[in-house]
């Protein structure tokens, strides 16, 4: 058999733990006997990120802005403990943090649904995506408190030195709490155009909401900015599509996606997306089966799951213990960055392997083969759980089938 040929090189970015383990199973079992795996290779492993001061990190960004596509294993973010157990030389930032800085892109979250694992809303039977909005607001505020008799204002100083004054409150009879926020047209427009760009590559409606009812200027702000731009550059690509662009009040955004079937995206401010997305995550059912993408306002992608290096498992697995770790998040990332490969370069056979290789999975799972995590959620009959390398191999004979 000939193997797939990938034209432009993906960026390939390696992680720490188990799902170092597992990025490698997957390459091993189902990639590298069917593809000519043409990568960058970038080791962002917490170990090699320290032997290069987190050179590696910027390297593996630079070169998604190269390329445009990027798969990305997940990696540890240092705190105290990882600082002594891999002797770092400092508490290196989240690579996550850093990448998503440089490409200023947002994430966009969405479950893989199978047959057997309903969700606990049980209408949401089409994936719902969350986009979050991930700058600003109370993720980069002031805070303080305020001594009784105080009076609190917002003042601006122009480039100028002119000074512009808003009565936050008076604190006449009781001490309290102040906070700031900001955000920017910047920040807000790539943003916007992330999302729209996005719902024309998955063809899904985009939902928005804020509370701009209350909050005039702030949250208002966000609302026209999102509207602006659609009109200036996507309503026709959206109407051509057949796709809706869709705002409303947060309030009533959570109730109609409470009663929806799922199958479009849900754009969040900051706070919005952090709090929705954790609720999302739940009621599909696994975190294991949550893919992420970063996709950059001029259209760049970055691959990966929505999990951590599932560090327990990890512990297992150095003790010599077989463990049943859930690798399709991790997979879905290989697949998502394969077909956009295909798309970009027009290699259609890329693109079908793709699709091949998801199916294959979910077939898997849906006759009943599946690892720990989702063998307890199942209500399929005669479902088996099998461990981590287990399962790969069973996705791989039901790929051949589809060959
Ligand atoms: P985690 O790796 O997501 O795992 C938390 C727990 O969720 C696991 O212990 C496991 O539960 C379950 N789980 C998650 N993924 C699973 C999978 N694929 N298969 C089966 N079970 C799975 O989160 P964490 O333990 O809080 O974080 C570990 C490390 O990951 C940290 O160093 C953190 O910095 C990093 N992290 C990285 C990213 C990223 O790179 N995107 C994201 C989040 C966290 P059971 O133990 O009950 O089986
Ligand atoms: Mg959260």
């Amino acid at each position: 058999m000939t193997k797939i040929q990938i034209k432009t090189p993906i960026v390939e970015m390696d992680g720490d733990e188990m799902t170092r383990i597992i990025w490698k199973m997957i390459k091993d079992i189902l990639l590298i006997p069917y593809i000519d795996l043409n990568t960058e290779y970038y080791d962002l492993g917490l170990e090699h990120r320290n032997e290069t001061n987190d050179q590696v990190t910027l390297d593996s960004a630079e070169a998604t802005k190269k390329y445009g596509v990027a798969v990305k294993c997940a990696t540890i973010t240092p705190n105290a403990a990882r600082m002594s157990e891999y002797n770092l030389k400092e508490m290196w930032k989240s690579p996550n943090g850093t990448i998503r800085a440089i490409l200023d892109g947002t994430v966009f979250r969405t479950p893989i649904i199978v047959k057997g694992i309903t969700p606990y809303i049980p209408t949401w039977t089409k994936p719902l995506t969350i986009a979050r909005h991930a700058y600003g607001d109370i993720y980069k505020n002031t805070e303080l408190t305020v001594p009784e008799g105080s009076k609190c204002e917002l003042v601006v100083t122009d480039s100028k030195g002119c000074e512009t004054r808003a009565l936050i409150h008076e604190f006449k009879d009781t001490k309290g709490i102040i906070q700031g926020l900001h955000n920017t047209d910047k920040s807000i427009s790539s943003f916007a155009k992330s999302c729209f760009n996005f719902a024309i590559d998955k063809k899904q409606d985009l939902w928005f909401a804020t509370k701009d009812t209350i909050s005039k200027k702030y949250d208002h702000h966000f609302k026209d900015i999102f509207n602006e731009i659609f009109e200036a550059e996507y309503k026709e690509k959206f109407d051509k599509l057949g796709i809706e662009y869709f705002y409303t009040l947060i309030d009533d955004a959570v109730a109609r996606v409470i009663r929806s079937e799922g199958g479009y995206i849900w754009a969040c401010k900051n706070y919005d997306g952090d709090v929705m997305s954790d609720m999302v995550a739940t009621a599909y059912g696994s975190l294991a089966m949550m893919t992420s993408v970063l996709v950059s306002p001029e259209g760049l992608y970055e691959y990966e799951a929505a999990h951590g290096t599932v560090q327990r498992h990890y512990y297992k697995h150095l003790k010599g213990e077989t463990t049943s770790t859930n690798s399709v998040a991790t997979l879905f990332a290989w697949t998502g960055a394969l077909r956009k490969r295909g798309e970009l370069d027009n290699t259609k056979d890329l693109c079908d392997f793709a699709d091949k290789l998801e199916k294959a999975t979910i077939q898997t799972i849906e006759n009943g083969t599946m690892t720990g995590d989702l063998y307890l959620l199942s209500s399929l009959e005669g479902k088996k759980k099998v461990n981590t390398e287990e399962f790969l191999l069973a996705v791989n004979e039901e790929l051949k089938k589809l060959l």
